[in-house]
């Protein structure tokens, strides 16, 4: 795919992963709508980290989770860059605890986001790649969604369901020339990990065979190459120093 002209959408890109994918895909010539949810200072560094590099942007406040606010952040893109060519569906968060301890709402707002927030954008932006015959969405989903992890049964089911929505939606797509794939990241040190314990996560690393935590840039690197590939679709790519191993 070449990027000159390319517009790209990412969703909770305020910090963490989606910061890091902003400025992997920042360049002269590209403009990158950075969406967030709540924190707009931190939204404003990565739009100045991009537009250092060289890219245009702007930012565009919403909550994916709610149907109406999805919809209209797409239109919000569409009305200030006139087309989307690049969807990251990237917000996410957890809410960890045992499957005997989890309450309904831990388990929907888990839902909510990770998963029917993939669903909103992808379905608000797929009508204008249509049109366009030409689109690349990118989910970010998490080795959980393909190993399972106990703690995470609400998280483990919204990115195994973001990973079967990903092959669903590349086949109804292919011949629009729009391809959907998946990232799944292992452990990346950013604000979501680093809620973890300090002995669950040396734990963890410890099964790491490359022995570290990944970094977010590794996870832009990933998503870029998806989203620059014209035949690459229905896959999911495991970003995980080689945790989990099929
Ligand atoms: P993070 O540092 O906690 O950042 C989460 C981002 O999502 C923030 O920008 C946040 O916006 C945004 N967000 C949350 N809920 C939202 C909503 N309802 N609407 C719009 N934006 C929302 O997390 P991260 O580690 O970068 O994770 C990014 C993605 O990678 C997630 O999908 C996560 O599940 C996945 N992942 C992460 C890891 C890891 O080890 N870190 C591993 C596998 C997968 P505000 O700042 O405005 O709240």
């Amino acid at each position: 795919m070449e990027w000159k002209g390319r517009v790209v959408l990412i969703t909770g890109a305020s910090r963490g992963i989606g910061r890091a994918i902003a400025e992997c895909m920042a360049d002269r010539d590209v403009a990158i709508a950075l969406n967030y949810r709540s924190d707009e200072m931190q939204a404003r560094v990565t739009l100045e980290h991009i537009v250092a590099k060289g890219a245009d942007g702007a930012l565009f406040q919403a909550d994916v989770s709610q149907s109406d606010q999805a919809k209209a952040l797409v239109d919000d893109v569409l009305k200030r860059f006139g087309r989307i060519d690049v969807l990251v569906n990237n917000a996410g968060i957890t809410r960890d605890t045992l499957l005997l301890r989890m309450s309904d709402e831990q388990w929907l707002q888990v839902m909510e986001t990770n998963l029917n927030g993939a669903f909103y954008c992808t379905r608000a932006a797929t009508k204008a790649m249509m049109k366009a015959r030409f689109g690349r969405i990118v989910n970010i989903a998490s080795i959980a969604g393909v190993a399972g992890n106990a703690g995470q049964a609400n998280y483990s089911a919204a990115k195994a369901g973001l990973i079967g929505f990903t092959k669903a939606v590349a086949r109804e797509l292919a011949s629009r020339n729009i391809t959907v794939n998946a990232v799944a990241p292992g452990l990346v040190d950013t604000d979501m990990t680093s809620k973890m314990g300090r002995a669950a996560y040396d734990t963890l690393i410890q099964s790491v065979p490359l022995g570290r935590a990944g970094r977010p840039e590794e996870i832009g690197e990933a998503v870029r190459f998806l989203a620059s590939s014209d035949y690459i679709t229905g896959q999911t790519l495991v970003v995980d120093g080689g945790l989990v191993m099929e």
